[in-house]
């Protein structure tokens, strides 16, 4: 077993990406991921449960000159792998975003969409420093790659025309910016990250500017974590599951993402559940080998610790009522019952409000229940119970027992009908909606509500 606890001063900060879909995520995520592993030399990448981490000297050797590694106290950077607003909107650390600081990416072609501004407001809200990527430069008319230039160099050397072009490009999304309440202009151009956004024009296809993109991050983390983050790395750990999982050989186990102190296999934890706080003991640590053996061999490698900020699978017994989204307490120095009693205080702070007549609401995170749960009310439509977790055969024997035809109905947010609930749902009065963006998974709602309305007068 190795030991996986980092005794630095400054965790690692957490890192999502956020964007319209089809801008670019997750071909961004690849590539950082990617030319991190071709990077390859000491403290190659490590790729976490859930979290992808790149160390500074990794990005230091990608970075070039536009780095000097001595200026920074941060081990490097995790990403979180699930793109988009999910992960960081619905996951959440405290009751604040589970990310320190973000990437908004925005295809330079296309400008702002609507997910981009909905992403937009999310990391107004919760103050979020983050830094946009203004990816899909290479599709500029006559684009001239420039590997391993910076990109501001890679923009000098190309004709006139694409120039001018993709200049037209990047100032309408800093216009966009500015419309949205937010000072920004290319990167190169910003002095104070905090005070202003900048714009890292790049391209996930060709990976120009990423390297740059990584040493903006770099800057905004560094002071955003020194003057906001008194980490204790050494103290008990503190996580949010990110997903629960049935594993050969282990049973339950949560994937989970420890923001704070240290997690030590044997400790004592305090786990979110579906009616009341788990109490366990972990079983194991598990993370994934090194990146090159995971191509060929899926496996997991037990580690002793893990140090904020990292995945890890968490193997343990009870974990089968835990729930994505709900915090981990490791409980060390202090007395069980104030453990239980946070948990419990953190899980009350997400609100859903039942009625006694209404619908099945099911989310696959706690922060995604609590946000279609505020939508649904919104649209004023009455909930009778709301959980996370696939949609079972208790589901659709609870939304039968609805006493008005329009709640016999579940709507199921980014999960699956169980299999074992199929014939269920085939031989009850009950319809069942499913989607992965709340908004239109209320839409079909409704217009069914409506058609049934109809069809009654
Ligand atoms: P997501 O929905 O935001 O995760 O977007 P994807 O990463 O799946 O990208 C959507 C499409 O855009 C895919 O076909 C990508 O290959 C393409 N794409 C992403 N980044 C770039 C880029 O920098 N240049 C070009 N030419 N295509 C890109």
């Amino acid at each position: 077993m190795t030991d996986h606890t980092n005794a630095d001063t400054l965790r690692t900060p957490i890192v999502a990406v956020l964007g319209h879909v089809d801008h670019g995520k997750t071909s961004l995520l690849d590539t950082i991921r990617g030319s991190a592993v071709s990077e390859g030399e000491a403290g190659a990448i490590t790729q976490h449960i859930g979290a992808t981490d790149i160390p500074l000297d990794t990005i230091s050797g990608m970075a070039g000159e536009l780095i000097d590694p001595t200026d920074f106290d941060l081990p490097g950077l995790l990403f979180i792998d699930t793109p988009g607003h999910h992960s960081f909107s619905t996951l959440r650390a405290r009751g604040g975003a589970l990310a320190d600081i973000a990437v908004l990416v925005v295809d330079v072609n296309d400008g702002f969409q609507p997910q981009t501004e909905e992403a937009i407001d999310i990391l107004r809200r919760t103050g979020t420093p983050f830094v946009v990527a203004a990816n899909k430069v290479d599709t500029t008319p006559g684009w001239n790659p420039q590997e391993g230039e910076p990109i501001q160099r890679s923009l000098e050397a190309q004709s006139e025309r694409a120039e001018a072009m993709l200049n037209e490009n990047l100032y309408e999304i800093i216009g966009q910016l500015s419309d949205a309440g937010f000072s920004a202009d290319l990167y190169w151009r910003v002095q104070d990250f905090q005070k202003n956004i900048g714009v890292v024009p790049l391209s996930a296809l060709t990976g120009e500017g990423v390297p740059d993109l990584l040493t903006v991050l770099m800057g905004l983390s560094q002071r955003f974590m020194k003057e906001e983050m008194a980490i204790d790395v050494e103290g008990p750990g503190e996580g949010t599951v990110l997903e629960v999982k049935d594993e050969r050989g282990f049973g339950a186990t949560i994937d989970t993402v420890v923001y704070d102190g240290v997690i030590r296999n044997g400790d004592t934890i305090v786990v979110g559940g579906q009616n009341e706080p788990i109490v366990t003991e972990i079983r194991a640590l598990l993370q994934p080998r090194p990146l090159e053996e995971i191509r060929t061999e899926k496996q997991f490698e037990k580690v002793a610790a893990v140090g904020a900020a990292a995945g890890v699978k968490i193997a343990a017994p009870d974990l089968d009522q835990a729930m994505a989204g709900a915090p981990v307490r490791v409980v060390r120095d202090r007395p069980l019952e104030d453990v239980i009693e946070e948990v419990k205080a953190e899980l009350a702070e997400i609100e859903v409000e039942t009625a006694d007549n209404g619908v099945v609401v099911k989310a696959d995170t706690l922060g995604s229940l609590e946000a279609m749960a505020n939508a649904l009310r919104e649209a004023e439509v009455p909930i009778l119970r709301a959980e996370v977790g696939d949609i079972a055969p208790r589901d659709i024997a609870v939304a039968e027992t609805a006493n008005q035809d329009e709640h016999k109905a579940i709507l199921g947010f980014n999960v699956d009908l169980l299999a074992n609930a199929e014939s269920d749902l085939e031989n009850a009065d009950v319809k069942l909606f499913t989607n992965d963006v709340i908004y239109q998974l209320i839409e079909d709602y409704e217009t069914y509500v409506e058609e049934k309305q109809r069809a009654q007068q």
